[in-house]
């Protein structure tokens, strides 16, 4: 049995991922952390989800349950990150972190307590969406300069971000596989006298409206036909079973740095 200590505990996805531990075979929550003067601070998780008490009770400092559990599943915040994997490493816990917004020195110290425990780092821990990536990769590489591609993404009105970090990755993943630098090759709008479209541009457009839980189209334009490969998020379901899955794969590996290709055995 998997026993998982799961930070941001009351977030969309700390919540989300805990109720889906609930039901999930092989793996239990043993910790919960939240941030410092939270609500939920003392709870029962089980009463914050609505469920039966289950005796773990959500704590303020991952300090104080770091050695009930296995696994580390971080959703918080970006600048808590490595202090929590610091953490995780000096106690020899594997850590989970699907966190987003990382800067580059979090990513470079991320990478160098990797060294000292098993972590797998993905900003979208979506099953479809990491298996889309490897797709994408064959179909550039297959389809070749013959095809036109643009990519649309679609998010709530909320997203701060755009494009998606998920589409931006799509794009660079695309642009290397047909061998091209996509800080050259990007086109992220396209307004007025543009001129005919260029045969190695790749389109990046963005639509933002409503409750969108996330959307991904690919599209490889060519003559008499085109292909579309779409990704439809409708719950963020999709990210917490992603997560628990991670989870679940990550407490045996050797120490390192890792990400969804490696859980999913994706990596050439
Ligand atoms: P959220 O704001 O609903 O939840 C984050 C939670 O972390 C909050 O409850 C907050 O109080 C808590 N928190 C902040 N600092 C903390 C600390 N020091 N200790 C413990 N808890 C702390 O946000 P969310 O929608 O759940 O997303 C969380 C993160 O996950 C974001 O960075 C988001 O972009 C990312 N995300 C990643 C994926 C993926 O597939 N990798 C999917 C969805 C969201």
């Amino acid at each position: 049995m998997t026993k998982a200590i799961v930070t941001g505990a009351a977030g969309r996805m700390g919540s989300r991922i805990m109720s889906l531990i609930s039901v999930t075979e092989g793996i239990e929550v043993t910790g919960a952390v939240e941030m410092k003067g939270h609500s939920v601070l003392g709870k029962d998780i089980g009463e914050t989800l609505g469920l039966d008490k289950t005796g773990v009770v959500i704590e303020d400092d991952i300090k104080k349950c770091i050695n009930k559990g296995d696994v580390v599943i971080d959703f918080t915040h970006h600048d808590v990150v490595v202090d929590h994997l610091r953490i995780a490493a000096e106690n020899d816990k594997a850590m989970v972190i699907g966190t987003t917004g990382l800067t580059m020195n979090e990513i470079e110290s991320i990478k160098n307590l990797a060294k000292n425990t098993r972590c797998v780092l993905a900003p979208n821990m979506s099953v479809g969406v990491n298996v889309m990536f490897k797709v994408l990769e064959y179909a550039a590489e297959v389809l070749g300069d013959n095809f036109d591609v643009e990519i649309v993404e679609a998010h709530h009105n909320l997203k701060k971000d755009a494009p998606s970090g998920t589409a931006a990755k799509m794009a660079r993943i695309i642009a290397e596989s047909l061998g091209r630098d996509l800080d050259k090759v990007g086109v992220y709008e396209r307004k007025g006298m543009v001129g005919v479209r260029t045969k190695d541009e790749i389109g990046i457009q963005t639509v933002r409206a409503g409750d969108i839980i996330g959307e991904h189209t690919v599209i490889f334009g060519g003559v008499g036909e085109r292909l579309e490969f779409i990704h439809r998020a409708h719950s963020r379901d999709n990210f917490a079973s992603g997560a628990i899955r991670a989870a679940i794969w990550i407490i045996n590996r050797e120490n390192g740095l890792y990400d969804m290709q490696d859980v999913l055995g994706l990596r050439d």
